[in-house]
């Protein structure tokens, strides 16, 4: 069987040491190869830059390896087993990689496993052992790689020996390793583990509480059991963090310390409510994208891009589901939910891009676009997520409309679910779209090409009427407004321009396309020192927008580079972007079947 073996004899150097052991290569010549990115994070890494001190033996003799491109290398020729030995150098703090030091461990497989290519169906195991320091000697292990001793009780978070049915399954399990929190839980039945990792203060009982609830509503809305046979959410607390990657049986997070709830704190707080909201979204994933899935991801080539137009459904229904399950399970109320959705329409009516690029278009280029977005990027692009989940959010109130809320997008889900679980294969373009049709009875073709494939504005105002929800634009109140809440002082005047404090002086991140500083002759990356002769800082700023009147004419001190510079700018009025959702009027019946709560008042 291949094996591998990792572990660490220089955590402090940041080194992983993997060994490699292949009983049966193609004896022309192996070829092994690491994949270019990581499923879930659609862009190309080439984690390969990190595997240092490649060497391969064949039985007692040294082997010359070939490299073939800058992820694979080729073996000479040889008769029996080989065994190869590198180092990965793991320094990156992120969900998609990996990283160790002498406080912590952690990867995914694609950064450390090489593919022995031609035998990626064949069964593996790996041998993960403790780094040798003295300061990881009380070190424990946490992943949901099966151990290979079937008698190893789900609560031990020792290291040894581990198995995976593929090379896609190997790959497919994150490994965190260190002096962790582990919290545990039931929910439907199935065990789940949370791991923390990191310097922070956690309410643990309201975590857990809380986590129970989320799980199994989505574990109902999909149908027991659920498809994993435990769970795991992996979670390194830093300062200043966020991200999520899924994975079949667990998540990777990586959160700021305050996104925890704190002890004592029984308020729900916005960052623990996004918290909340990312872990609901990385475990819905579970179902959709790690086994509902585009056909192109079914058994994905990881050496190049490969191209969807469907991330739209696949992020886009997971963002819309991730808020509705942390309400439908209590965790948040009504207003809490409105705000959400109220951020999420602000975010995509603030930038121009949503006219530019469709949702379908989006998801085709995120590899080049979305994931490398630059200070112009919401000039010319809309986000697969954020519209994504507006799309998924027109398409539930318009089948509860046409149905009388008989059927509705969860509907939807079941049938791509059961769908799933018979043909175990991934969908095609138009799969999703053909599926409501059949749900709500009615050709919604055209309604559905203009939500995905077209640029036009979605129709929010009228299908979050017909829940009796009034949807209404205000101007920003400022750099930090996010949208979603009513503001007593919103701005009078716009610069067209993203701005941030810099040591006290103005940045100006991104510029909007024909605003104010643009045409002016600003560039985002602009110091803004002073405004009509005047110190310009972030308060300033503010007080200068609100106090002068639309097409008044100002001028700018600014430094670009190292140049000073003097711009006349006239500014706009400020531009109704933001978002607030009111309760209207009775549809408490509609309302209380979409949340699956009793309405509020
Ligand atoms: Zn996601």
């Amino acid at each position: 069987m291949i094996h591998y073996k990792i572990g660490s004899s220089h955590p402090a150097a940041h080194y992983f040491d993997i060994d490699l052991h292949i009983p049966h290569p193609d004896p022309q010549g192996q070829v092994l190869r690491l994949p270019a990115w990581i499923p879930g994070s659609y862009m190309i890494r080439d984690f390969a830059r990190n595997i240092i001190e490649l060497k391969a033996r064949g039985g007692e003799r040294p082997l010359a390896i070939s490299q073939l491109d800058k992820s694979s290398w080729q073996l000479a020729a040889c008769e029996g087993a080989v065994d190869i030995s590198y180092r990965v150098y793991a320094w990156d703090l992120s969900v998609r990689s990996a990283h160790l030091d002498t406080t912590h461990g952690f990867f995914n497989g694609t950064s450390v496993f090489l593919e022995v290519v031609g035998q990626a169906d064949q069964p593996c195991e790996v041998l993960i052992l403790q780094p040798t320091h003295k300061d990881c000697a009380d070190w424990r292990l946490a992943t949901t790689l099966p151990h290979k001793n079937p008698g190893v009780a789900m609560d031990d978070f020792s290291f040894g020996l581990f198995q995976a049915e593929d090379y896609q399954e190997l790959i497919d399990h994150p490994v965190e390793m260190g002096l962790f929190e582990q919290l545990e839980f039931e929910a439907c039945g199935l065990r789940h583990d949370v791991i923390l990792t990191g310097n922070f203060n956690c309410d643990y009982e309201r975590l857990r509480a809380d986590l129970i609830l989320i799980c199994e509503q989505h574990i109902r809305m999909f149908g027991e059991p659920a498809p994993m046979s435990r769970y795991m959410f992996l979670v390194m607390v830093v300062g200043d963090g966020y991200g999520g990657l899924e994975h079949r049986s667990s998540t990777s997070l990586l959160c700021s310390r305050k996104d925890l709830p704190q002890p004592g704190q029984d308020k729900m707080s916005d960052e623990y409510r996004g918290f909340l909201g990312l872990c609901s979204h990385e475990y819905f994933h579970s179902w959709n994208v790690k086994r509902i899935k585009p056909g192109v991801f079914d058994d994905p080539d990881l050496s190049a891009e490969v191209y969807t137009p469907l991330l739209w459904a696949f992020e886009g229904i997971t963002s819309y589901y991730d808020d509705l399950a942390v309400l439908r399970s209590g965790c948040i109320g009504q207003q809490d939910y409105l705000e959400l959705i109220g951020q999420t329409i602000t975010r995509v009516r603030r930038g121009r891009g949503r006219l530019r690029q469709s949702a379908a278009e989006s998801s085709f280029n995120c590899w080049t676009k979305f994931y490398k977005q630059d200070e112009n990027a919401a000039n010319v692009i809309v986000s697969y997520y954020a519209k994504g989940s507006l799309i998924a959010l027109c398409i539930d109130l318009k089948i509860r409309q046409l149905t009388d809320n008989q059927k509705s997008l969860d509907d939807v889900m079941h049938s791509l679910w059961e769908n799933y679980q018979n043909q175990q294969q991934g969908i095609g373009e138009h799969e999703i779209q053909k599926i409501i049709n059949q749900t709500c009875d009615t050709d919604l073709t055209d309604f559905l090409e203009q939500l995905i494939y077209r640029t036009s504005e979605l129709p929010l105002e009228e299908l979050l009427q017909t829940m009796g929800i009034d949807l209404a634009y205000r101007a920003s109140s400022g750099s930090q407004d996010k949208g979603g809440k009513a503001s007593e002082s919103t701005l009078n005047c716009s610069l067209g321009a993203n701005v941030k404090d810099n040591n006290g002086s103005l940045k100006l991140i991104s510029l909007s396309e024909d605003g104010a500083a643009q045409i002016a002759g600003l560039s985002a990356g602009d110091e803004v020192i002073a405004i009509n002769g005047l110190r310009a800082n972030l308060q300033s700023y503010h007080d200068w927008l609100n106090l002068s009147a639309p097409d008044s004419e100002h001028q700018l001190t600014v430094f670009r580079r190292d140049e000073l510079h003097q711009f006349t700018v006239t500014l706009d009025a400020a531009p109704q972007d933001t978002a607030v959702l009111q309760i209207s009027e009775d549809r408490h019946a509609a309302r209380a079947n979409w949340w699956q709560r009793p309405a509020e008042a």
